[in-house]
Parts: C-alpha cells; structure tokens; sequence
C-alpha cells in the first residue's frame, strides 16, 4: 500500500490583486503511515521582481467548507522564483488533521530578491477573478477580424482580453500585475492586446484588409484585362500577318503564273516565229504570171533568227519578218525602194505604200502565191 493517497487536486480561483504571487494548483494527500493530510500547493511568480522567500497562511475545510484548521506561516524559503516560473509543489505541508475537504492559501509575506517586502497584513485570501468569455461569443461576426489581428502579435489567444487598474488578464487567461508588460505565461503584449482587442479597431482593420483586398482584385482584374487585350491585339496580327504572307504568297504565285504565261507566249511566239519565217524563207519562181516577168524570182534568205533578206525585182533588200509581215527595202519612206508583203490567207500579196491594193499600178499588187508552192530547196 502507499505512503501516500492523493484524497483531492483542485485550484484557488482567488487571487489578492497586485499579488506577485499567484495559487495555481494544490494536492491534499493522505499519509497512511501517520493518518494525516498532507498539503502541496505549486505557486505562479508574478510581477517583474525576483522572489526570494514567501509566507502563506492554509485554511484548511472539511467537504462542508468549514473551516478546520489554519496552518499558518508556512514558509517557502529561497526559492528565488522569477517571473513567470512556478514554485512550492515539491514541499509539504504537513496538518494535524485527516478531514481536509478543500483549502485556501492566503499569501501572506514576500520578500524579494532586492530584499523589499509585500505584506498582506489582513491575510486575504482575494477574489475571484472576472470570468473572461471566450473570443468566439465575445467577438462574434468580428472574430475573423480578430483572428487576423492576433496573427500581428506574439501570444496565446482563447479568452477575451480584460484589464482593470490594477492587474490585466491576458487572452491565454493568464492574471497579470498591472505592471507587467509581457504576460508571464504566453509573452503577449499588454499594449498590443488592448489594441487588437478594441472592437473599433478590428473594424478599421477588416475594412482596410477589405480595401486591400479590393485593390488588389482591381489590379488583378486590371492586369487580366490587360493580358487578354494583349493576346487579342497579338492573335489579330497573327492573323493580320498570315493573310499578308497568304497574299504575298498568292502575288508571288500570281506573278510566277503571268511570268510563266509570258514566257510560254514569248517561246511560242519564238516558236511560232521561227517556224514561220523558216517557212516563209525559199525561193519563189514567179514566170507563170506573166505580168510579172521582169522579176521572175522572189528570194527569201533568213540572214539572222529576226531579219530577213529579200531578192525582188532583181534588187536586194534586206527585211524584218513579223509574223505574215515581211517590211523590206526603206518603205515606206520611198516610192519604190521596198515595199511589204502581207501573208493572209495562205497567199503572200505585195504592197508598196504608193500602191493602192486596188489600183494596178507599176508592180502587181496581188500576188497570190500559195505557201506551199513556197520550196526553200529551190
Ligand atoms: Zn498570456
């Protein structure tokens, strides 16, 4: 069986405001070998000073609350307890009693580091601190906001902030002396709690996260527009461009077709021309018409693939063959000096400019040979 039997935990709510220390926990046990309660009892440093020594008085209830005994002057000595730390649960407190239902400790004396003292001369045990509603409740379509807020500062954040002229109580539900700065138990700042705890402010800091919010939507929505006005002003000259190659490509093709056309036209037309003047080229014997006897014989003799010479009426002219025209001589600059011979039909007629084709004047006119009496091998 064990010494030791733990008969209760519990936890003073009361606490002496300015108090640099605070009651958190105690244990009643029972010691079996001497029948009686032991006490242990785990203080919180407050303040900003060093603690050297603390004297607490214990009252001691049955489960009725009524009070059984006081052990008084309990002394923890040389705990040199700094802010924030915890000290006292590792001593007992021995009663003459076995019947502790529940106790209170009041703080009595605390001697600092720097040798000041804090009495509590009336040895009370304080009050119970103000209930602290929770942020949810308090805050309630503004909790979002807080929410945000908090996430600026150091510290824990489940219970509404609190202060009063003497001690404040932090959003961690920490009691804090009224000269502390930083809570104790989560490091938040006094003045920054009082901040994002006003309600005003946590209205002023949704509406300007909403500004910002709304701002940079704008500049979104702005830089979206100007990112699609981009791509639609580069897709139009995409398309601009490919209908400008398209129709670059279709003059070219256009341009290759007339020049192929043309150069196709140029080689029939050489083609043409050459067979031509090689077929209108030969010697011609003209003695079956009497009328022109005098110049028996038409010569024509090919002297370049563009130019002609022509024996006729017993001169020799050179001559320019055009397809069914062969100009030769100077005509028409002279009466008889050249003339023309026009190819139609499959004859050849002769004319010269002074000659009309109806007046048979000086050399016939009508000279109607038939090409295919025309024999180069003549
Ligand atoms: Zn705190």
């Amino acid at each position: 069986m064990d010494r030791y039997k733990i008969i209760k935990s519990g936890i003073q709510e009361e606490w002496l405001i300015g108090c640099p220390v605070k009651v958190e926990k105690f244990n009643i046990l029972l010691d079996n070998q001497i029948n009686q309660n032991v006490i242990q009892i785990k203080y919180k440093a407050l303040g900003n000073k060093t603690i050297k020594s603390v004297w607490v008085d214990v009252h001691c209830y049955d489960d009725a609350m009524d009070l059984i005994t006081t052990v008084s002057d309990v002394a923890y000595v040389s705990v040199n307890a700094v802010k924030g730390s915890n000290f006292g649960d590792r001593q007992p407190i021995s009663a003459n009693t076995n019947s502790i239902g529940s106790i209170k400790v009041a703080v009595k004396k605390i001697v600092f580091a720097d040798e000041s003292v804090w009495r509590n001369e009336r040895g009370e045990i304080g009050i119970i601190l103000s209930e602290q509603p929770s942020l949810k409740e308090y805050y309630g379509e503004l909790y979002d906001c807080f929410v945000t807020a908090s996430y600026k500062i150091r510290g824990k954040f489940v219970k509404t902030f609190n202060q009063t002229d003497n001690y404040w109580q932090c959003t961690c539900g920490q009691v804090n002396t009224k000269d502390t700065i930083n809570c104790i138990a989560c490091g938040a700042n006094v003045e920054q709690l009082k901040t994002i705890s006003n309600p005003d402010y946590l209205k002023q800091d949704a509406l300007s996260i909403e500004t910002q919010n709304r701002l940079a939507e704008e500049k979104r929505i702005k830089a979206e527009r100007g990112r699609i006005e981009k791509e639609r002003i580069a897709a139009e000259k995409a398309v601009e461009e490919n209908i400008k190659k398209e129709n670059e490509k279709k003059l070219k093709r256009r341009k290759i077709k007339i020049v192929s056309v043309c150069i196709l036209l140029i080689l029939s037309y050489i083609a043409y021309y050459t067979i031509s003047i090689n077929k209108i080229c030969g010697r011609y014997d003209w003695s079956s018409d009497s009328t022109l006897r005098s110049t028996p014989t038409i010569l024509i003799e090919k002297t370049s693939p563009f130019t002609i010479k022509i024996f006729f009426g017993g001169v020799c002219y050179s001559g320019l063959y055009f397809p069914n025209i062969i100009t030769f001589g100077t005509y028409p600059s002279s009466a008889d000096a050249g003339g023309k011979f026009i190819i139609y039909n499959g004859y050849l007629r002769y004319i010269n400019k002074d000659i009309d084709i109806n007046n048979r004047y000086g050399f016939p006119i009508d000279i109607n040979i038939k090409y295919d009496k025309f024999d180069s091998k003549k």
